[in-house]
């Protein structure tokens, strides 16, 4: 009994002292022209399945996994492991024990860019003239479901080449607390410049891709107001203060926060006219970091509150530090209401705001216009109630259950009114406006939202 109870310790210890070894990746980008990069990683396995977390693609089945190519597994002893594709980014490996070490090779084909993604391509890969995005997820195979192991990543580029990412370096090797760290962040490899800017107590990491450069002292302008004004409505710093940002021009706009870094794509020309878009995203990215980040939701049940409160807070933001104007942050709100109804009476979506987050690009006006929607309403209310003492400012981690659990209506109407303004209404069409028959009461829940008027 003893003998076989100290067998058993032992073994125990030996899983846990191989659990502890940290993963270790090499990438290899062999050419600045090829057209696939190669990792060779050493990971302990937790069981017999590996995996790359994936993210569904129209024209992919197995999402990003269906570019991994030329998976090799050896065991420690040196001799090849079979490997079974189980489709959906996971890979089956013959004859292995959980705790064994084991090499794995495989790579990456760079063609990302040929396909679309339900959650958009900047938070998977693409290409640029000076380099390689990627998120951690559409590079990294991981040793099982236990995301709380430590992981080394080295970059092996090309001359010239080199990496911006958000992880702790020593000399070439970057060490990342756990794989979630590793897989949920996104980095950039290439010529590119990067710049390292403190502002208000966060150190930013910024990458721009080539023709961005000449707009550096707009895009930060565009970021600069927001951290206090976030810092100082949420009431703290958010988890995290340092950041890599790679923000690219693109032919659609979009952005995706991570836990350590966040990805931006702007369309267009990049001036202050477009700022109402490619502004307004740098905003609700950075607001992600406090609501999104360091208050995570739990399910993708809280998406409404999480998209939702995030712009409606991006527009209060940008409406109290003067980035958008009095008028644009109307066209705003008058949009959150319009992709509320269309949601309903065009789109026929019946789920109600939580449910409608599991499929939350699908749902996107509902989340998004919807979740606004109940942030304006949800910060009147509480003015209204205390005076004006309170609003959202003090009341962010709330849950609004009357407007979100039901799949009722909700109408901006009442609420515009008690903050001042007024909305004419045809059918979908929505035009808010200050009330000139507002009370004092009325204007002041509307200044403490939106700020003072403005006179441009
Ligand atoms: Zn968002």
């Amino acid at each position: 009994m003893r003998t076989l109870a100290v067998v058993c310790l032992l073994s125990l210890l030996a899983t846990i002292a191989g659990a502890a070894d940290p993963s270790q990746y090499v990438v290899t980008m062999p050419s600045p022209t090829a057209t696939s990069i190669a990792v060779e990683a050493q990971l302990t396995l937790q069981g017999d399945v590996i995996a790359m977390i994936v993210h569904g693609s129209p024209q992919l089945i197995n999402g990003q996994a269906d570019l991994v190519e030329a998976i090799t597994v050896t065991g420690a002893d040196g001799r090849h492991i079979e490997v079974t594709d189980l489709g959906m980014g996971d890979w089956k490996l013959a004859d292995v024990t959980a705790g064994e070490r084991v090499t794995l090779c495989y790579r990456v084909r760079l063609a990302h860019g040929d396909y679309d993604w339900n959650a958009g391509i900047d938070e998977m890969a693409y290409r640029t003239d000076d380099g390689l995005f990627f998120t951690g997820s559409s590079l990294f195979i991981i040793p099982g479901t236990s995301n709380d192991t430590a992981a080394t990543v080295v970059f092996d580029l090309p001359e010239d080449w080199h990496a911006s990412a958000p992880w702790d370096r020593s000399g070439k090797l970057y060490e990342i607390p756990d794989l979630n760290t590793l897989i949920r962040n996104c980095f950039f490899v290439g010529t590119h410049r990067e710049e390292t800017l403190v502002l208000d107590g966060f150190t930013f990491t910024l990458v721009l891709t080539e023709n961005l450069w000449q707009k550096r002292d707009l895009v930060v302008a565009t970021m600069e107001p927001v951290l206090p004004a976030a810092r100082r409505m949420f009431g703290g710093m958010p988890l995290k203060n340092r950041y890599l940002a790679v923000i690219s021009q693109s032919d659609r706009s979009d952005g995706g926060a991570f836990s350590d870094s966040y990805s931006m794509l702007i369309k267009g020309e990049a001036d202050e006219t477009s700022a109402v878009v490619w502004g307004h995203g740098i905003t609700h990215e950075l607001v992600h970091f406090w609501n999104g980040h360091s208050m995570a939701p739990t399910s993708q049940l809280e998406e409404w509150f999480k998209e939702g409160f995030t712009d409606y807070i991006t527009l209060l933001i940008r409406s109290r530090e003067g980035l958008d104007s009095r008028d644009i942050i109307f066209r705003k709100l008058e949009n959150s209401q319009r992709r509320f109804l269309l949601s309903r009476m065009m789109m026929g979506i019946e789920e109600n705001m939580r449910e409608a987050g599991k499929n939350k690009h699908r749902n996107r006006m509902l989340v998004y216009g919807g979740g606004t929607l109940v942030g304006f309403a949800l910060d009147v209310t509480i003015r209204e109630a205390t005076a004006n003492e309170r609003g959202l400012d003090e009341f962010m981690a709330a849950f609004f259950a009357e407007h979100t659990e039901g799949s009722g209506s909700l109408d901006v109407n009442p609420y515009a009114r008690k903050a001042g303004l007024r909305v004419d209404t045809m059918m979908d069409e929505f035009y808010i406006s200050e009330r000139a028959d507002a009370t004092a009461a009325e204007r002041a829940i509307g200044e403490s939202i939106l700020g003072a008027p403005q006179r441009r």
